[in-house]
């Protein structure tokens, strides 16, 4: 059975270092579903041998300019490409006019069809909500493209392709969003890039197979951790170990920290299978029968 693929594209936040900002790619059965999209995502995606007509969908954790920057220009080479497939994008409140006031002052209108999909903020709490599937309700329509705006709430779980996909809102400076990804019954993963130790992520990412977690800081600096809504790679471990997750991988990571063996070792002291994003880094997760 072929593998999920897991390639980070960027791991350091929030300003670059050596292995760029936050970008992850992953791929089964021909799908590539991107996750952030920091500036340069799209010259990175090239180096891995993926191009931005191969992508769909695209899930946005937050407006920080480390996690969405790369975007309007993955957009416009989509669109010099003449990729005509449509594309989904989801994210937070704000993002829908972000992208059209963005096209606006550009003179860039896709041609594709966009479909921005925005979480509502307004039930943060997911709980009970099962597989609810919200229909979409259309906010904005963009009159010279085929761009539309919508919005639903934070419980939905939207298919697309192989994978299935559920937002959960967590903890930082603005609203963020996670994710988690269900690929088959056997493989789950969730990304929580940037966020405060938060019970949220407990809850949605209960016995994940891979959990991908913020962890700027070592313990050292745990007091700006608290002071930024950003995780220490302890927390980071001790959610990892709550939620019975199997691996974890240490990301967003400061750029201060030019070695990272000691947010590691501090890591596995708690969680003992936990490993530090690189760029470029691939992880085969074969799903079992
Ligand atoms: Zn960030
Ligand atoms: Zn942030």
């Amino acid at each position: 059975m072929n593998p999920v693929i897991v390639t980070f594209l960027g791991s350091r936040g929030p300003y670059p270092g050596s292995d760029e900002m936050p970008s992850v790619l992953i791929s089964y059965g021909g799908k590539n579903l991107l996750l952030d999209v920091s500036e340069g995502t799209q010259h990175r995606l090239l180096e891995v041998g993926k191009s931005v007509a191969s992508v769909n969908p695209i899930l946005v954790t937050h407006m920080h300019g480390d996690h969405v920057l790369g975007l309007i220009p993955f957009l416009q080479s989509r669109s010099l490409a003449n990729i005509t497939t449509p594309l989904l994008i989801i994210g937070p409140a704000g993002l829908g006019t972000y992208l059209i006031k963005s096209f606006e002052y550009l003179y860039f209108y896709p041609e594709y069809v966009l479909v921005v999909n925005e979480v509502s903020e307004e039930s943060k709490v997911c709980e009970g909500c099962g597989d609810f599937i919200e229909p979409l309700k259309e906010l904005a329509r963009n009159q010279e493209s085929k761009v539309s705006v919508v919005r639903t709430d934070c419980c939905k779980t939207v298919i697309e392709g192989p994978f299935k996909i559920r937002a959960f809102w967590v903890e930082h400076s603005i609203p963020t969003l996670a994710y988690r990804i269900d690929i088959s019954d056997t493989i789950s993963l969730c990304y929580v890039s940037d966020t405060t130790a938060s019970d949220n992520v407990i809850k949605a990412c209960k016995n994940v197979k891979v959990l991908i977690h913020d962890s700027t800081f070592g313990s050292d600096m745990s007091d700006k951790a608290r002071e930024y809504k950003h995780s220490t790679a302890i927390q980071a471990s001790e959610t990892a170990l709550r939620c019975g997750a199997e691996t974890l991988i240490l990301y967003h990571i400061s750029p201060r920290y030019k070695n990272t063996d000691n947010l590691l070792n501090e890591a596995r002291k708690v969680f003992k299978n936990t490993y530090v994003a690189e760029k470029y880094m691939k992880l085969y997760l074969t799903p079992s029968k």
